[in-house]
């Protein structure tokens, strides 16, 4: 008999665990308040006991807001050497989540590899599996068929799995009623829609919840409970659908609790960015302040090639008003799937959203790196910018792509460098552009 299954039955019964311990020094908070933080779900440690490189991370209320990169070989694009140099770029920037998205062939060989190099926590779709890991076609999925895939991926080592347990059949009565521009736009989502609508048949996350439950606390895998109704345009957000799943979501979330499985909520999607405080509050409330993780939201439809950047936009807002954890978008977003160039455009914009909301949200430690900032700014210390820079290669490229005749400028303004100017003046120097050489 173990002392324990989940991070939450150790945080209920008060044992601190190592990867409590961890946690709480990575975020410079007290051990009794994270354990406190763990034990009511307002946080959560991802750590499948199978994954043995991990350095563990918590998610949630008072915590770093966390990205995730998203990657996987698809039907389309075999390369397992590529999907492996965007892991290894995701854990050179930080990234504190990769989800393994593969969706063509055999996808266990290359997850393993993955959750054998990766110290970031580790997520998987195993919908998206199914029908590769089963040999069958979706109309000869079983229920219980979906519950062997997720057993898998669990046995694997995955940190945390999106099971789309909330669209049952009262949400998908809601979504239907309201009718909606791009209906349903997750992939996993529109499967199980599929499945449930050719068999007639309820939903089997939902129907098996139970079991599914007992699988993940077996091998401590955190559920992030998938938003099949998310918004896929803005003209769809908050609507019937969404707001139906939630609160099935919501429900969810408490009965994982009550078994000690830890649980993430993920939400929008595409979203106007009046409404994006709005929704942070009512998911907050709806899902007894469970951890929120976002898929954008993307705040405006039509800038295919930039998707990082509409994604950045809803990201800061959306964690600077509650949300803990953030989805990277890459400018691939709708067109393809993603190079590694693309990866590394979407890993940079989800970071800087995270660290802007985290510095709103008064994180602790936030602004001291951006004061660094500031003083290697203002002494003119290129190299230390560099170091803080959350890109700091390509700041450096930049800079020395065209030199300034003096390193206490850059080629901008040159001379006229109003960091320069005033430097010198305020040490008592004079300031001649005419006669400078
Ligand atoms: S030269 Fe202009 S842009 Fe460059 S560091 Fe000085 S003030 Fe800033």
């Amino acid at each position: 008999m173990r002392a324990y299954y989940t991070q939450m039955e150790a945080a209920k019964k008060g044992i601190v665990t190592p990867q409590l311990e961890i946690v709480a020094a990575k975020e410079e908070m007290e051990v009794p308040k994270l354990m406190e933080l763990v034990a009511s779900g307002q946080a959560v440690i991802p750590a499948n006991v199978n994954h043995t490189s991990l350095s563990p991370e918590g998610i949630g209320s008072g915590l770093r807001t966390k990205i995730n990169v998203n990657l996987g070989i698809s039907g389309d694009s075999k390369d397992y050497d590529r999907e492996l140099k965007k892991v290894q770029m995701a854990i050179d920037f930080g990234a504190e989540a990769i989800m393994d998205l593969s969706n063509y062939g055999k996808t266990h060989d290359f997850r393993e590899k993955l959750i054998e190099m990766s110290p970031a926590m580790i997520g998987s779709v195993p919908m998206y599996d199914a029908i590769g890991y089963l040999e069958k076609d979706l109309l000869e999925i079983t229920a219980k068929d979906f519950l062997r895939v997720v057993e898998a991926h669990a046995r694997e080592g995955v940190d945390f799995v999106t099971i789309h347990a909330g669209l049952n059949r009262r949400a998908v009565e809601s979504f239907r009623r309201a009718g909606r521009k791009m209906n349903i736009v997750s992939r996993g989502g529109s499967l199980l829609f599929a499945w449930m609508e050719m068999t007639g048949n309820e939903n089997p996350f939902f129907e098996y919840y139970d079991e599914v439950l007992d699988i993940l606390r077996e091998h401590d895998v955190t559920i992030s409970i998938g938003d099949a109704l998310r918004p896929g345009c803005i003209a769809d957000s908050s609507d019937a659908g969404q707001i139906a799943e939630l609160i099935e979501i919501g429900n969810l979330t408490k009965w994982a609790w009550e078994k000690d499985v830890q649980v993430l909520v993920e939400g929008p999607g595409h979203m106007a960015m009046d409404e994006i405080a709005a929704n942070m509050k009512m998911e907050k409330r709806i899902c007894h302040n469970a951890p929120f993780y976002v898929l954008g939201p993307l705040v405006t439809d039509i800038a295919p090639g930039y998707d990082h950047i509409t994604s950045a936009i809803g990201g800061a807002i959306a964690a600077a008003n509650g949300a803990d954890f953030l989805c990277y978008v890459t400018p691939a977003e709708h067109l393809r799937l993603p190079d590694v160039s693309d990866v590394r455009e979407g890993i940079v914009a989800s970071k800087i959203a995270a660290h802007a909301a985290d510095i709103a949200k008064g994180i602790k430690g936030a602004r001291d790196i951006d004061n660094r900032m500031a003083e290697a700014r203002h002494k003119m210390d290129w190299d230390e910018m560099f170091d803080i820079a959350i890109d700091g290669k390509k700041a450096k490229e930049y800079f020395e792509s065209t030199p300034p005749a003096d390193r206490h400028t850059c080629s901008m303004c040159g001379k006229m460098c109003a960091v320069r100017t005033t430097n010198m003046i305020l040490e008592g120097k004079k300031v001649e552009f005419c006669t400078e050489k």
